[in-house]
């Protein structure tokens, strides 16, 4: 006998659809969308969602989860300062179990403000994998590598990539390669991460064109934009996720659109660390480059919550370009959302029939979500974190009652043990 699929219905909610708020009801069966709108209940588990708007959930396309532990530990200075003096040391005393913690608290931050997939790069990936398994949230884990420009190093730290990768196998994690940056990583390390990539099936997570510095100078040892030599390496395609990118001439932008990458912009940490630009995204629109949006980690942010991220983004393009018809909401929403999940191969980010179970239901009672003229201006311009009632990932139901798992055990057990860390790590 097939074993009968568990049903859980959400009745009576507000719910974003692609054709616009719909009242109705969400059915899920196992972890898919069965119906969306007049369905009869015939479910094991039923989700009251008067009063509640159900949403996708959000993607964090560039992370580093475990750097919640340096929260407010730094801030206020500037960048080369900030990681010598402060990071950097911290970082060195890192070890696997301060990560998985660390990651841990991120877990339960990001499904709290409603996000439902990271994107991370950091130390010790299976840790970040088996946190992410554990707390329920979908992730891609980066094996992240250096090579500081030297042979030697970079065979030494690919071979510790390929093991962390195959290490992580056995989480439900999508995989990356994570080579740094072009000032971190010299060109033979980028094309063997590309071919590794295509070897093995991987997305590429890397940091582009962050700030003036880092372009200037590659552009006067390589006599060329930092595009171009990607490209000619194969660097350049639809598995790569390029945090940042800032500072591109229109025509490496084109470039980016044609080779079918997805950039993860991060607007609060570019504002803190003053990367000194704003992202072109009319550009980018125009190129086809698959836009996202990522919080960067929690030492440059400092938090991890995406809705605060979105009205970011909205609003500084508005204002560097002195534009407030630029990147409207309804766009901000994509990027979080269907965009991210179309970059990560993800059949999620729409709440229609046949998607992924991964909705976020809001509860509309906040008084700054009344009135409600528009559901979607509200969710970027004036929602808070506090308003995420439930989150369900793959079908499951991860956040519920504004509680991971349903109550605080777990979170004061996840809070008590990275307060712990964080002090023994700064002391
Ligand atoms: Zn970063």
């Amino acid at each position: 006998m097939p074993k009968e699929s568990v049903m859980t219905l959400i009745k009576g909610a507000k719910v974003l659809t692609p054709k616009g708020v719909v009242e109705g009801n969400v059915l899920i069966e196992e972890n898919k969308i069965a119906a969306v709108g007049d369905v009869a209940d015939k479910s094991d588990v039923v989700i009251d969602g008067r009063k509640k708007a159900v949403i996708p959930g959000l993607f964090n396309t560039h992370t580093h989860a475990a750097m919640v532990l340096f929260r407010s530990y730094a801030d206020d200075m500037v960048l080369h300062e900030w990681l010598e003096k402060k990071i950097w040391p911290l970082e060195a005393k890192l070890d696997s179990e301060a990560v998985y913690w660390g990651t841990k608290l991120a877990c339960i931050e990001m499904l709290k403000s409603g996000t439902i997939f990271f994107n991370d790069m950091y130390f010790f990936p299976p840790a970040i994998a088996k946190a992410a398994e554990e707390c329920g949230i979908r992730a891609c884990v980066s094996a992240a590598f250096f090579d500081f420009f030297n042979p030697d190093l970079l065979e030494e730290n690919l071979k510790k990539a390929l093991k962390d990768l195959k290490e992580i196998e056995k989480y439900n994690v999508l995989r990356a390669i994570g080579p740094h940056a072009v000032y971190t990583v010299s060109l033979d390390g980028l094309r063997r991460a590309a071919e590794i990539a295509e070897e093995m099936d991987l997305f590429v997570h890397f940091h582009l064109a962050e700030t003036e510095k880092e372009v200037v100078d590659f552009k006067k040892q390589h006599g060329k934009p930092i595009t171009k030599a990607l490209d000619e390496i194969g660097f350049l395609s639809s598995r790569l996720i390029a945090a940042h990118s800032v500072w591109l001439e229109d025509a490496e932008i084109e470039l980016l659109g044609k080779r079918g990458v997805t950039v993860s912009h991060c607007p609060a940490s570019n504002m803190k660390l003053c990367v000194g630009k704003a992202i072109k995204f009319e550009e980018m629109k125009k190129a086809g480059v698959n836009f996202t949006i990522g919080t960067d980690g929690a030492a440059s942010n400092n938090n991890l919550d995406m809705l605060e991220e979105m009205k970011f983004a909205a609003l500084l393009q508005k204002f560097h370009y002195s534009d407030p018809t630029l990147m409207k909401a309804e766009e901000v929403f994509e990027a979080a959302t269907v965009n991210a999940a179309r970059a990560f191969g993800l059949k999620s980010g729409v709440i229609d029939e046949g998607y992924l179970a991964d909705l976020v239901l809001i509860d509309l009672k906040k008084p700054y979500l009344q009135p409600e003229h528009n559901l979607v201006a509200n969710l970027i311009y004036a929602a808070s974190s506090g308003c995420v009632d439930t989150v369900i990932v793959d079908g499951r139901i991860v956040v519920e009652n504004g509680y991971f798992m349903g109550d605080e055990t777990q979170e004061i057990e996840i809070i008590e043990k990275t307060a712990k860390i964080a002090l023994d790590l700064t002391n």
